[in-house]
């Protein structure tokens, strides 16, 4: 059986993996020149990680990723908030080290750059994945009537310090009034860091600049003055080393996640806000459940139907969840409903947040098959 991935972003190549270990052949056609991922970290959550540990990649990210920290969420004077106990959260990984560990798990064959899909019907295959991202041509084709993402209402900036920091530097999320810092150690020691904040649509920077007053500058002017290590961070970043990205979300999920012989996947299915860090460690999960669902039943068409069943109500609410935590996180800015929240969270014992968090990460995966 063969199946055509279009898109080689995290979520198509994770699928390619999945696919291979249940027999199937694939290829990626990927509409870049090459292969890898702009963007700093990603963090990636237990549930994502038992889906990588499924495809025998568990141990390895771990190893790139951040060590046994702790960590928790702070207000913007660095008063704690949540304590999260080591070793209970997310690995952080530089994005091109996930994806090449990803891809070294694919022979190169089954990689295609410089192919852009634009129709389905004449892919030669007996599955075509749709992982081509937010903005999916392979959605579009399948439901054209269903609303294009929208904006979200917030801007995000992500780098990667140019150096490393002490080993024992906590995960760590801060929120302030309309705007939020996050600080992530990868495994070599450097750190992945994020800022977001409401502020009208205005596009994608790549690259950066390299002009300090661009947008590390913004960054500084938004947070520069909040607790340590975050001045420390943003002066071990070179400016032409940040990224901006509007933040989209498709608020209308497609009515299913398959239809025919194709099968949606990741943002082409439902790209959602990242205030839980869930929407890569969801393209991953939905790869290793389709692999799981096309070794289990006899006909393609079965396997889709139930691979929509599984993931389409987990996507729906994860995005939703997602948008809530962007709600009463970042996006508060009334002083008084941030004081009534930063009450709240004092107050919750930690393993009350742990278990909060749980209700998601909790997700088992599947087996690829009885014997694996
Ligand atoms: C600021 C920010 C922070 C985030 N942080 C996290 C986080 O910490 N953890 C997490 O899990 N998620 C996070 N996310 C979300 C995560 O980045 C996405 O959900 C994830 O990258 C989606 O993966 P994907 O493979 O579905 O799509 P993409 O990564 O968008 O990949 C799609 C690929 O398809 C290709 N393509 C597009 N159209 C075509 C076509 N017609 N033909 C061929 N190829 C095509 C593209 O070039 C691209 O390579 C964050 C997002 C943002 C904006």
């Amino acid at each position: 059986m063969r199946a055509v991935v279009v898109g080689g972003g995290l979520g198509g190549v994770s699928a390619a993996v999945a696919l291979r270990a249940v027999g199937w052949e694939v290829v990626v056609l990927e509409r870049a020149a090459s292969f890898g991922e702009v963007g700093a970290g990603i963090g990636v959550m237990p549930n994502a990680m038992r889906a990588l540990g499924v495809l025998g990649l568990a141990d390895e990210v771990r190893r790139i990723g951040t060590g046994r920290v702790g960590g928790g969420v702070r207000d913007w004077r660095g008063r704690a908030l949540v304590r999260v106990a080591a070793g209970e959260h997310v690995v952080a990984v530089h994005r091109a080290d996930l994806h090449r560990v990803l891809r070294r798990a694919l022979p190169e064959r089954c990689l295609v750059t410089d192919t852009e899909v634009t129709a389905v019907d004449d892919l030669d295959a007996d599955l075509v994945v749709g992982a081509d991202g937010i903005w999916s041509r392979v959605r579009e084709v399948l439901f054209p009537g269903l609303p294009r993402p929208v904006y979200a209402g917030a801007t995000a900036w992500r780098s990667v310090t140019s150096v490393p920091f002490a080993r024992d530097l906590e995960v760590n999320q801060t929120l302030g009034a309309g705007t939020e810092f996050g600080i992530l150690p990868l495994g070599d020691d450097r750190v992945y860091w994020y800022a977001a904040t409401v502020a009208p649509e205005r596009g994608v920077v790549e690259g950066g600049e390299a002009d300090p007053d661009g947008e590390l500058g913004e960054v500084r002017r938004l947070v520069g003055d909040w607790h340590r290590p975050i001045g420390d961070l943003l002066d071990a970043t070179p400016a032409d080393a940040v990224l901006r990205h509007d933040i989209h979300e498709l608020r209308e999920q497609p009515p299913s996640y398959a239809k025919g012989r194709v099968a949606l996947l990741g943002d082409a299915a439902h790209a959602m806000t990242p205030y839980l860090g869930q929407g890569a460690c969801m393209a991953i999960e939905d790869g290793v459940v389709l692999a799981a669902a096309l070794a289990r039943f006899g006909t393609v068409a079965e396997a889709l139907a139930h691979y929509d069943r599984e993931r389409r109500p987990r996507g729906l609410a994860v995005a939703r969840m997602s948008r809530l935590a962007g709600r009463f996180g970042h996006r508060l800015r009334n002083p008084a409903a941030i004081a009534a929240r930063n009450t709240v969270l004092r107050a919750l014992p930690s393993s009350a947040a742990v278990r909060g968090m749980s209700t998601f990460t909790a997700w088992r995966a599947p087996e690829l098959s009885p014997d694996r």
